[in-house]
């Protein structure tokens, strides 16, 4: 059965000690209560290894933002998946939009990205959606086909059913504007559609498929009532404590 899962992504914030306390203070307040899902936190890598140490003991995983598309060597400023996976994290989000408007991150380059995660042990959460101009083009289908089916559908059955899949709208993330619950579980259904295509209806029940951008405490329940939508990957929300808890208990 798939996991709901919440998923946050600190990005490029926090210096060490700030995400150190961070950590903590999410570490106190789920411990004194328990959240009815999964917990991760992605994270610089310059925090990783000092977050994972914090967060052994306790049920919330741990995972990068990014990971190398090669697996060592001269590679100046890079970082492999085996030196994330090095550190105690558990997970690395893969083809965050970010990345791939900024940082040129192509399908080809993601699929390597997503190779050499699994082969390290680690849970890609790999993201996926259409810019407004693709949305309004009614595009939106075809766009996260073509990146689920150039980046992923390479591999077997078994590794994919490794991966957890984030649709997140770039039209959403970071600008309060949230997909409706509509909209969300219309793109959620079509992708889980996809993966049943290609790997078969078990498979497809199986993957866990979050929702981002910008969700939030008061809009986080109702996403996440959707049948198709099994959490979500957190942006903003998650560098608060309070905001972060807020959007867990959307499973309550
Ligand atoms: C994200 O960066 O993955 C994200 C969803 O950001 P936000 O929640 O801030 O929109």
């Amino acid at each position: 059965m798939r996991k709901n899962i919440v998923a946050g992504n600190w990005k490029m914030n926090k210096t060490l000690q700030e995400g150190i306390d961070l950590a903590k203070e999410l570490k106190d307040v789920l411990a004194a209560d328990k959240p009815n899902c999964e917990v991760l936190v992605c994270t610089p890598f310059i925090h990783l290894a000092s977050v994972a140490t914090i967060l052994e003991e306790s049920t919330v995983g741990v995972g990068a933002e990014n990971c190398a598309d090669k697996s060592s060597g001269a590679y100046t400023g890079e970082v492999s998946a085996a030196m994330v996976a090095s550190t105690g994290a558990k997970y690395v989000i893969l083809g965050h939009s970010e990345r791939r408007a900024y940082y040129g991150e192509t399908t080809g380059i993601l699929k390597e990205k997503v190779k050499l995660a699994l082969a390290n042990g680690l849970t890609p959460i790999f993201c996926i959606g259409e810019v407004l101009t693709e949305r309004e083009a009614g595009k939106q289908n075809e766009v996260v086909y073509t990146q689920l089916s150039e980046s992923l559908f390479d591999l077997s059955v078994e590794d994919f059913s490794k991966i957890v899949l984030a649709y997140e709208p770039v039209w959403a993330i970071g600008t309060g504007k949230t997909a409706t619950p509509g909209q969300a579980q219309e793109m959620h259904a079509y992708i889980r559609s996809v993966i049943a295509g290609k790997y078969g209806k078990e498979a497809a029940g199986n993957t866990s498929i979050l929702y981002g951008g910008s969700c939030n405490p008061s809009n986080a329940k109702e996403l996440f009532g959707n049948p198709d939508v099994d959490g979500g990957l957190i942006g903003g929300a998650a560098l608060k404590v309070t905001d972060f808890k807020g959007v867990i208990d959307g499973f309550k």
